[in-house]
């Protein structure tokens, strides 16, 4: 009786508690925001898609940018509600939650936690994704809605039927719920997540990305591979988890090979294209 009346309690005052807003609703917020924010710059120039970008872009098919602007608007609208509505039912659940306030952890506590989410993450990630598509119920009627566009921009990173954002969002707190983080370390590490999201899917491999900076991610081309070809290239930050199972796409690791061998910096650009004029992208489409 108890424990009935302190959830009536809890949800009669989820909206005016401060940690309601601080916690679920603000992570919500900022994983929306830093998601725009990244995926702009990159969505504006694939819809211009000016000459000099041209060689760079990973398939040499048109951007889709005007076409999926407003479904892609409407997805993160609805999909952020319905996330919203399910935090409010969680609430009595969320408020036990280990996150917590106070004084920072030191930096280098703040690094390894943030590599430990990317980790955790990733791996978990990498079976839930291979898991919809070798499941044909859920490729068919949940991830099936991430693949209708073959030739991403950023803002498409974010374009999933509602269960798929669910679950994505909920995997990228368990390691913040294990290690029961800093909410600020929270907020860092969903800024992470997002730029991953855009970026995987700019569309473009430009060496100056700076997303080339972080060890072991390879950029956008890596993810591009797996819109293109529909299967294999599962997991999102690291490809290791794809190497050691077997579930590279064969054209990305020519690609690689490619690139490793230093052939010549145009070639980097051209492989891919080359692979669409030879059959190796376009034969999957
Ligand atoms: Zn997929
Ligand atoms: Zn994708």
């Amino acid at each position: 009786m108890e424990l009935i009346n302190s959830i009536i309690n809890d949800y009669a005052t989820v909206f005016s508690n401060p940690w309601f807003w601080q916690f679920p609703a603000a992570t919500l917020g900022i994983s929306v925001a830093a998601f725009l924010f990244f995926a702009t710059p990159w969505t504006i120039l694939a819809y211009i898609d000016p000459k000099w970008a041209q060689p760079y872009k990973i398939q040499q098919k048109p951007f889709q940018v005007k076409k999926y602007f407003l479904p892609n608007l409407a997805r993160i609208t609805i999909n952020s509600s319905i996330m919203f509505l399910l935090i409010v039912i969680a609430w009595p659940l969320l408020k036990h939650s280990p996150i917590k306030t106070g004084d920072m952890p030191a930096w280098y506590i703040v690094v390894l936690q943030l590599a430990f989410f990317i980790f955790l993450d990733d791996f978990l990630y990498y079976w839930m994704h291979r898991y919809m598509h070798e499941n044909k119920w859920l490729l068919k009627n949940v991830h099936s809605v991430h693949h209708r566009i073959r030739n991403t921009c950023a803002l498409d990173g974010n374009y999933f039927n509602w269960i798929e954002f669910v679950l994505t969002g909920s995997l990228a707190l368990v390691g913040p719920m294990l290690l029961g983080c800093h909410l600020y370390v929270l907020y860092i590490w969903i800024i992470i997540r997002q730029l991953e999201a855009a970026d995987g899917h700019a569309g473009y491999d430009f060496k100056w990305n700076p997303m080339h900076w972080l060890p072991v991610y390879q950029g956008p081309v890596y993810h591009d591979f797996h819109h293109a070809r529909y299967q294999g290239n599962y997991s999102g930050f690291l490809p290791y988890l794809d190497r050691f199972w077997g579930t590279y796409v064969p054209e990305y690791l020519k690609y690689r090979q490619d690139k490793k061998a230093n052939r010549n910096d145009d070639h980097v650009n051209q492989s891919p294209k080359e692979q669409v004029k030879d059959g190796g992208i376009s034969s999957a489409l």
